[in-house]
């Protein structure tokens, strides 16, 4: 069994389902398909919750207006026969009728997630429409019916394998199953959401439940980049990862996959397979326990970073400092990512800002604050970096003429992390992609 997950644009035009229906149909190997909303659908979504918890009823009956009419386009472009568009038909009406129903009653953050599970939801059904108009032979699985998240709204495979293993068992010859992305039950049984950009999570816990052969998740670029490609000018596709260094890269930045599928794909061992829907015969990126080749191997930059330097006489020789440091971010549930020290001095960066005055409050009886926002990180990733022989002196040649203002190295093997002014990002990649690529 595999897993293939499609992504918005994979999705969002008729002639994409269509060369989907032929990517799921290319083997004999059973299949999860996990889709994601129609591209633009889930901030169309985000728009219309906006605007009714603003009370901007009529701003938010346009907006579902507008939605509705795009679908409505959508299926006369997708399906020919009369009985497919009569039964998209009712589906649409199912799920904009609740969304004018929802206009009518006062709003609140259950209500919030419903709306956002209408584009999954929308965009399944639609398909499955079009696969029996095809012929091909499927099954609809409900995700509300098996990907759950505990009271820390944490998913957990065990509970997920024994609920999806039931619904599959239902299907007993069927080789072709359809599920949503993104979509999830909260432990109050409420519907909820795995964050945005979740579908590629809902994949790999997927992936991971079933013990799949492969997780391929098909999006609209040809695997993971040496480095940015919308910044850079010369990047490639990376053909192996291991997850260690995908984690890096996807969490350091690199847009094409959410930072927490890697896990559930690692902990079970299931290869994750990064494909182009436009360009279905690239090789694209494999993830797997294997690095493949030691060096650097890609570039990743992650802005919005502040930086908060903590000075303190009474850090010298002292113990317990960096705790009472660490305890103030963690009252705030505030994450930290790189971390530099000196005899007298700390330095964290955050990207999560929400908490920053209470933090910086809390911090000032240690000692002098100084807060330093809009920073980017980059991160250099690779396996064994700085055993690599010249690695670090090529990468500070690089970046010879750019302000540095946290280096960190030596937290993993894989990683060297520059933290930067936001305004030195374009600069700093290209300087970076020349120095360590010969691009
Ligand atoms: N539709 C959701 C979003 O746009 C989930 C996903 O596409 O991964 O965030
Ligand atoms: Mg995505």
């Amino acid at each position: 069994m595999k897993i293939m997950k499609f992504g918005g644009t994979s999705v969002g035009k008729p002639e994409r389902m269509h060369q989907v229906s032929q990517l799921i149909t290319a083997d004999e190997e059973s299949k999860i398909v996990v889709l994601s909303a129609l591209s633009g659908t889930t901030n169309s979504l985000v728009e219309i919750s906006h605007a009714m918890s603003q009370s901007s009823k009529s701003e938010a009956k346009q907006l579902i207006e507008k939605l509705e009419a795009h679908y409505q386009q959508f299926i006369k472009d997708l399906l020919k026969k009369e009985s497919s568009l009569e039964a998209a038909g009712k589906i649409l009406q199912e799920h904009f009728e609740f969304l004018y129903i929802i206009l009518k009653i006062s709003f609140s953050e259950a209500l919030n997630k419903d709306i956002l599970a209408q584009g999954e939801l929308l965009s399944t059904k639609l398909f499955s429409i079009y696969l029996t108009e095809a012929g091909i032979d499927h099954a609809l699985l409900p995700a509300l019916e098996f990907m759950t998240i505990d009271s820390y709204d944490e998913p957990q495979v065990g509970t997920i394998k024994v609920k999806l293993a039931q619904l599959i068992k239902q299907h007993g010859d069927k080789k072709i199953f359809i599920t949503q992305g993104y979509i999830c039950r909260n432990a109050r049984g409420e519907v909820d959401n795995l964050k945005r950009g979740g579908s590629d999570y809902s994949a790999s816990l997927i992936g991971a439940a079933v013990n799949a052969s492969v997780c391929e998740i098909w999006t609209d670029i040809d695997g993971m980049h040496n480095n940015d490609p919308r910044v850079v000018s010369k990047t490639f596709a990376i053909e192996q990862l291991s997850f260690e260094e995908a984690a890096e890269l996807a969490y350091f930045g690199a847009k094409i996959l959410h930072p927490a599928s890697i896990w559930p794909a690692q902990y079970y061992n299931v290869p994750v397979k990064l494909l182009n829907t436009m360009q279905p015969e690239a090789k694209g990126t494999t993830i797997s326990a294997e690095a493949g080749s030691v060096g650097v191997k890609a570039i990743a930059a992650k802005d919005g970073i502040t930086a908060i330097r903590v000075k303190s006489s009474r850090m010298l020789l002292a113990y317990g400092f960096l705790r009472k440091v660490f305890e103030v971010f963690e009252k705030y549930r505030t994450s930290i990512d790189m971390i530099t020290t000196s005899e007298v001095a700390v330095s964290v960066t955050i990207d999560n800002d929400v908490n920053l005055p209470d933090i910086i409050k809390e911090l000032e009886p240690f000692g002098t604050i100084e807060v330093d926002t809009n920073h980017t990180i980059v991160s250099i990733v690779g396996n064994e970096i700085a055993e690599t022989k010249d690695v670090m002196k090529k990468l500070f040649d690089a970046i010879e003429p750019i302000p540095v203002r946290m280096v960190s190295y030596g937290g993993s093997r894989h990683n060297v992390s520059l933290l930067i002014t936001r305004k030195y990002k374009e600069e700093t990649l290209q300087l970076l992609n020349a120095g360590l690529f010969g691009l």
